[in-house]
């Protein structure tokens, strides 16, 4: 009698699947979504738009009006730029068409969680160096580890994830001139890190042709529900993430709530000023609190350290979820809040006094 399910693939057995709580409470701090819908014009634009729209025939299948207005906020043109639903797609397409059996992927640690299971699931060799004890890339170091490990991927999210700290652009051209790989920077906050001057790496591209920079609708844009993120690269490698990618692999609507966006850029992206105030006004609150160390950020959350154990369940009872790092590696006693609005916040900082005040 054949068994009536057959086992996962033997590689895969062990694999946790990405799974950051989606629960109903009250104040949800843990997946760095910005706490403002979008503003009432882009709904107004996107309803107008989505009745026009062909849906009984496939969407255009290069996206191009969507890359080219991409491209024009950066001086490229459309061949320059991909897109795809989310940069989550973005990354797993990269490693489809650059990474899998005997391809090698450097990342750093502490880092954005979603690099090891996306390498796992394309069957590409993972290799994982050490931040420093500040959490920081220096240039050395970059430049050693890729040395040491000859790479034919370096993915590195600047500012990083969970630390919120930026790395910086001598540290990615150390990844890139010490290298024969192709080197992705991960720019999924950068946005809230411009306030304080270019941090991007966006102006090296012309100079370092193994250089592609990632960035995404989910955070400052406000489209997480969208599911809509984006490369600049050189025009080889969209060519190459053309042969990995499905055929209509961002459908119609999400195409015109892109455009959308980026036609209300300055309204979309109007909060991010403010977040970014915000996120110091916490930071220096949590800061003031006994027995929290907060690390410096330049995205929207925070990471931090306690030495109270179950911190995260304190916290969770008192109606506020933030993202446990406590038991990740080189992450002991931390967790990451993301800075939401200011009465979320407040919300945030009153239920950390209570929960570190008594058991
Ligand atoms: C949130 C985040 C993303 C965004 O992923 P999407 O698929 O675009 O929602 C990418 N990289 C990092 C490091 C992130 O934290």
């Amino acid at each position: 009698m054949p068994a009536d399910r057959i086992a996962v693939r033997s590689d895969l057995g062990d694999v946790v699947p990405y799974g950051a709580p989606q629960l109903d409470v009250p104040v949800r701090l843990n997946t760095n979504e910005t706490p403002y819908p979008p503003p009432p014009a882009f709904f107004e634009q996107l309803t107008k738009r989505l009745v026009d729209l062909d849906l009984h025939r496939y969407p255009d299948r290069r996206a191009w009006a969507l890359r080219t207005a991409l491209g024009d906020r950066f001086g490229l043109p459309p061949e320059r730029v991909w897109a795809a639903k989310g940069s989550n797609e973005i990354l797993l397409q990269v490693l489809q068409a650059y990474g899998g059996p005997g391809r090698r992927l450097l990342l750093f640690r502490p880092g954005y969680s979603m690099y090891p299971l996306l390498a796992r699931a394309t069957l590409t060799t993972t290799v994982e160096v050490d931040l420093d004890s500040q959490l920081r890339l220096d240039p050395i170091t970059a430049r050693g580890a890729v040395e040491v490990y000859d790479p034919d991927l370096v993915f590195v999210a600047s500012p990083n994830n969970p630390t919120g700290i930026p790395f910086t652009l001598d540290a990615v051209r150390a990844l890139h001139d010490g290298s024969r790989a192709l080197v992705l920077l991960d720019e999924a906050y950068v946005e809230f890190a411009s306030c304080a001057g270019d941090v991007s790496a966006v102006g090296l591209l012309d100079e370092l042709p193994r250089l592609v920079v990632c960035r995404t609708f989910s955070k400052a844009w406000r489209l997480a529900g969208a599911r809509l993120g984006y490369l600049l690269a050189h025009k080889w490698v969209i060519d190459d993430l053309r042969k990995v990618r499905l055929p209509y692999h961002i459908d119609a609507m999400v195409q015109v709530a892109g455009l959308v966006a980026l036609e209300l850029a300055d309204e979309v992206t109007a909060h991010i000023a403010e977040l970014a105030r915000e996120r110091e006004r916490l930071r220096d609150a949590m800061s003031a609190v006994d027995g929290v160390a907060v690390y410096e950020s330049a995205a929207n959350f925070l990471l931090f350290r306690t030495g109270v154990e179950d911190l995260f369940d304190r916290l969770l009872a008192r109606g506020v979820l933030v993202r446990d790092f406590s038991r990740a590696p080189r992450l002991a006693g931390c967790l990451r809040v993301t800075v939401g609005t200011p009465d979320e916040n407040d919300a945030f900082l009153a239920a950390l006094k209570e929960a570190l005040g008594g058991p």
